[in-house]
């Protein structure tokens, strides 16, 4: 599968005129960030909102069978989308949208099999409506609009088949499947899509996996309900299953200081750590990689410590080099399942500081510094997705690095063109 494109920043031709571009560099725009759709997050609330956009005949629906989307079966990397008319026999009409989400927790029954759906956003541009749609015979229709928004409003559908919904879902499969479309794995191992759509699939699959993996109130552990569109879920005060309305048991989210539950975001640092001198950089590898495959250190962000300090703790943890003075490079969400990659440079102490030990942590098999050239070779030469062979014109036994959709790729390249040094444009 041939590695895709970057997204270009919205703002990027002006970007030469800013003063921070200027003294700190471009902003970097990594894989799986650059969405088209304006999420209108201040509209999640807004039943009447949601249930116009829902139901109009402009909307497009994002499909997901076990987390894995549908696409162009012609072109996997091409997300393919769904109209109201294919997933309605799923949904209902106007999906969960037909009550505000006061009547909705008012009348909640836990013995209901709900769909899940989540509001992605509205492509006010209209970028994506000439290439993936299942809509090309599609008679003209007229945009949607609401307020002072217009453009097509994409929602994601989750279509596993499962419980009471399994044969309908099954049917939505179908009819898709009969129309050209096919499910695509996604995951890391698998990724190709093109660098927009990737962004609308993150945001979908992240959401949609989170409301599957959390059905229960993290405060009292009773079951919760799914609102604003997919990106909160409530733990009701009453139940209607079995035909009467009981009350549940008392939980702190419902108080006037109320977490409810968010989707979660984990951070998780990831850093090119350079030599005292500038002239090498640090490279580690697991275990299970392929052989000669090294990236850059990476480690969970924990409670209570900075992103500076994360990156010195976790380089020291796995590889014993004392790291000093830490800048931000960029960041890329991972929705596998729930990450932000926060990518940093960093500068090893001189000395001992550059010391290799591995004995800390058992996490790297080998941790080791390269030479800026042999790096920049491998990035030339040595780059494929982990699950893939090394690319045409690849010399065994030299270095393997990852592709430029993974922002390991990004840092290295930053360093080996020397991002840090200050003044460079
Ligand atoms: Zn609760």
């Amino acid at each position: 599968m041939p590695i895709p494109d970057l997204p270009t920043l919205t703002f990027a031709d002006s970007e030469e005129h800013s003063l921070l571009t200027r003294k700190f560099g471009r902003e970097i725009a990594n894989y799986f960030s650059g969405s088209p759709l304006n999420r209108l997050s201040f509209l999640r609330a807004d039943t009447a909102f949601l249930r116009a956009a829902f139901s109009h005949p402009r909307a497009r629906f994002l499909l997901l069978n076990a987390l894995a989307p549908l696409v162009q079966a012609a072109d996997t990397a091409q997300l393919a989308f769904a109209m109201h008319a294919d997933v309605a026999p799923l949904t209902g009409t106007e999906g969960p949208f037909a009550r505000t989400e006061e009547e909705m927790i008012a009348q909640y029954d836990s013995s209901e099999e709900g769909v899940i759906i989540v509001f992605l956003g509205v492509d006010e541009a209209g970028v994506l409506d000439a290439s993936s749609s299942s809509t090309s015979k599609e008679v003209e229709v007229e945009e949607f609009r609401y307020r002072d928004f217009k453009g097509t409003p994409y929602f994601a559908v989750d279509v596993t088949p499962r419980g009471k919904l399994a044969g309908a879902a099954e049917g939505v499969i179908k009819a898709m499947k009969e129309k050209g479309f096919a499910f695509h794995d996604h995951s890391p191992r698998h990724m190709g899509l093109h660098a927009g759509q990737a962004a609308i699939y993150g945001q979908a699959r992240a959401l949609v996996d989170w409301n599957t993996r959390t059905p229960f109130c993290a405060q009292c552990g009773q079951p919760t309900l799914s609102v604003q569109a997919g990106t909160k879920r409530v733990c009701p005060p009453t139940d209607r299953a079995g035909g009467q309305v009981r009350d549940r048991k008392p939980c702190a989210t419902r108080g006037t200081v109320s977490n409810h539950s968010f989707p979660r975001t984990d951070p998780t640092v990831i850093m090119a750590v350079i030599s005292a001198d500038g002239t090498k950089i640090l490279l580690g590898r697991q275990r299970r990689w392929p052989k000669y495959w090294f990236s850059t250190l990476a480690g969970f962000q924990e409670p209570g410590e900075s992103i500076e300090e994360a990156v010195r703790r976790e380089v020291w943890e796995e590889s014993g080099v004392k790291v000093g003075r830490v800048v931000l490079h960029s960041s890329q969400p991972w929705p596998f399942p729930a990450s932000l990659m926060i990518g940093a440079i960093g500068q090893a102490l001189p000395g001992e500081g550059e010391k290799i030990y591995l004995g800390h942590d058992a996490e790297l098999e080998s941790a080791k510094w390269f030479p800026l050239e042999e790096v920049k070779e491998a990035l030339e030469k040595g780059t494929s997705g982990l699950g893939e062979a090394a690319p045409e014109g690849y010399v065994e036994g030299a270095l393997r690095l990852p592709p430029q959709t993974a922002i390991a790729n990004r840092l290295m390249t930053a360093v080996v063109e020397g991002w840090w040094i200050p003044s460079r444009m």
